[in-house]
């Protein structure tokens, strides 16, 4: 069994708790992009003890990904899992950044064990250092995330091929990003090849996929400016014809609650 909640997606921060193998299996989160009073706050009223998180696995250097990672590491003592781009781009930032605090390097393309879970690691055109996204796998089911990306390669699509649940970037909309007040050079990076997934290409991502096998998928990294529920979900319709039962939508805010995936049928 997978469970899976996030504590908040967006551009103001993003951190997503996950749950292995039930209470005593292990306790994951990818990225912490809250500072860290709120991410313990919020990581307490999803009903979890901080102290029982055995590790932090970070996608990249930006800060609403990385901005609490090290605090709460040091809080509860979990490892940080890294690759060696995000981590020397930490680096240069501040030689202090990961003082106190275990880490383990890792390859971007080497899957590892961490308790009872492999994770998967894959490269994702994004602009930063060396972004990865993961794969969460308990046993045969397993948990995709995929956000901050510009573009979709076969790679990302093979990487997350037959996955049960599954977290996926709806950025913007892009007559709404055209529309905005945004710099033209923010407006550029965003909508370029290395910034962020726009509803259209999410969707169609999503339609590639095995839906029947995909127990939950929900929107995340939602734009507040650029974007809408009512733009994601219109995305969604015109190229699935019509919205998945049990697809979710992550808020800046609140992220979104516990969500189970479970066991295969035999
Ligand atoms: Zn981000
Ligand atoms: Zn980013």
């Amino acid at each position: 069994m997978i469970r899976f909640t996030s504590l908040g997606s967006g551009s103001e921060g993003n951190a997503l708790l996950i749950e292995a193998g039930g209470p005593h299996g292990t306790r994951l989160m990818i990225d912490c992009g809250l500072p860290v009073r709120q991410a313990l706050a919020r990581i307490e009223a999803r009903g979890v003890d901080p102290r029982g998180l055995d590790a932090i696995l970070v996608t990249h250097e930006h800060g609403d990904h990385i901005g609490g990672v090290m605090a709460l590491a040091r809080k509860t003592g979990a490892t940080v899992c890294l690759t060696r781009g995000t981590h020397a781009a930490l680096h240069t930032r501040s030689a202090e950044a990961c003082n106190g605090v275990t880490l383990r390097l890792i390859d971007s393309h080497e899957p590892f064990e961490l308790g009872c879970v492999e994770i998967r690691p894959f490269p994702v055109p994004h602009d930063a250092r060396e972004p990865v996204q993961y794969v969460v796998a308990c046993g045969a089911i397993s948990l995709g995330v995929l956000t901050d990306l510009g573009m979709l390669t076969p790679h990302v699509e093979r990487s997350l091929q037959d996955c049960d649940g599954l977290v996926l970037e709806f950025n913007h909309d892009p007559d709404l990003l055209a529309q905005s007040t945004y710099p033209h050079s923010l407006k550029l990076r965003i909508s370029g090849r290395y910034g962020h997934l726009c509803n259209r290409d999410a969707a169609s991502f999503l339609a590639g996929l095995n839906l029947d096998r995909l127990q939950h998928v929900v929107a995340a990294h939602l734009s507040q400016s650029n974007n809408s529920p009512e733009h994601v979900l219109a995305a969604v319709r015109e190229v699935l014809g019509e919205v998945p039962e049990a697809f979710y939508l992550a808020t800046q805010a609140d992220g979104f609650d516990w969500l189970t995936i479970e066991p295969l049928q035999a």
